[in-house]
């Protein structure tokens, strides 16, 4: 059986697997067909296997179309405060499953703005989550992607970021308003998901001999885990699923080989690539 070593933080990060969870955990509950408000994840194999469980995705403007009672699960990256008024207003089940580290933000938000500070969001403001964090403080929100940015920094402002923001952009932009502002609360609200499962990926393609990283063609964060393990590990394969994989690549029975993957790659993809690694 050939030695497979799989990364410590490999595929679905906390939050996405806890809504994931909680939506199957509900379903099972009403028993009957429910919905996310948008894909919980942007994984097909995913998406499948939710309907297959009764979970379907919806966007907010077809919610008109379903009776009051259906159940609605809101997705990791949270939603603006009016949106769950109105699905509670039109007499939705409302289960919340925003990642707590963006109910965090949210609440951040909410408070500081009410309490006289300008929320400054750095961050995509096309991102849902920098949306919903916007719509906890009356879209009131400055909000700057990369730290260049031509509105005036009020007196008093109170800073967030997207949690997948990167750290040299969140340094620079900090920098950059305290030029100006008289009064500055600074939260750093990046999570560390992203990094941590780039470091475990950096740490076990140097050990290994042969590097399978698991996710989407498309997905961004796996093409760059991809890249750091092929930096460290010459014979670096990036697949989609266990169907991906060549067994040409493993071309002796004592090596050595690490898999990892990305944030949406649901466990039992990266099970049927370790079984079928360690059993040909
Ligand atoms: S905040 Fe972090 S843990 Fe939560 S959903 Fe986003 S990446 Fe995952």
């Amino acid at each position: 059986m050939r030695k497979v070593e799989l990364a410590e933080h490999a595929g679905f990060c906390f939050g996405v697997k806890r809504a994931v969870d909680e939506s199957v955990k509900t379903q099972k509950q009403y028993n009957k067909k429910i919905y996310t408000l948008g894909p919980l994840i942007h994984n097909n194999d995913m998406v499948k296997f939710l309907e297959k469980n009764n979970i379907f995705a919806i966007n907010l403007e077809d919610v008109e179309k379903l009776e009051a009672g259906e159940v609605i699960v809101i997705r990791s990256h949270g939603v603006r405060e009016s949106t769950i008024k109105y699905l509670e207003d039109k007499g939705m089940i409302v289960v919340n499953a925003t990642c707590p580290f963006v109910t965090n933000i949210q609440i951040k938000a909410n408070k500081h703005s009410k309490d006289g500070y300008k929320i400054i969001i750095i961050g995509d403001e096309n991102h849902p989550e920098v949306q919903g964090v916007n719509g906890w403080c009356d879209d009131s929100a400055l909000i700057t992607m990369n730290g260049e940015f031509d509105f005036k920094i009020p007196n008093k402002v109170c800073v967030v970021c997207q949690t997948t923001q990167k750290k040299e952009i969140w340094t620079k932009t900090i920098n950059k308003i305290s030029e100006n502002a008289k009064e500055i609360l600074a939260f750093n609200t990046i999570c560390s998901a992203t990094e941590v499962r780039q470091k475990s990926a950096d740490d076990i393609s140097k050990k290994v001999d042969v590097m399978i990283v698991v996710g989407g063609k498309e997905s961004s964060n796996t093409i760059k885990l991809y890249e750091i393990c092929k930096k460290n590990c010459e014979r670096s394969y990036h697949i989609e699923n266990v169907n991906e994989l060549d067994m040409n690549w493993l071309y002796k029975d004592d090596l050595v080989v690490g898999v990892t993957a990305g944030a949406s790659t649901p466990d039992w993809i990266i099970k049927e690539v370790i079984k079928k690694i360690q059993i040909n």
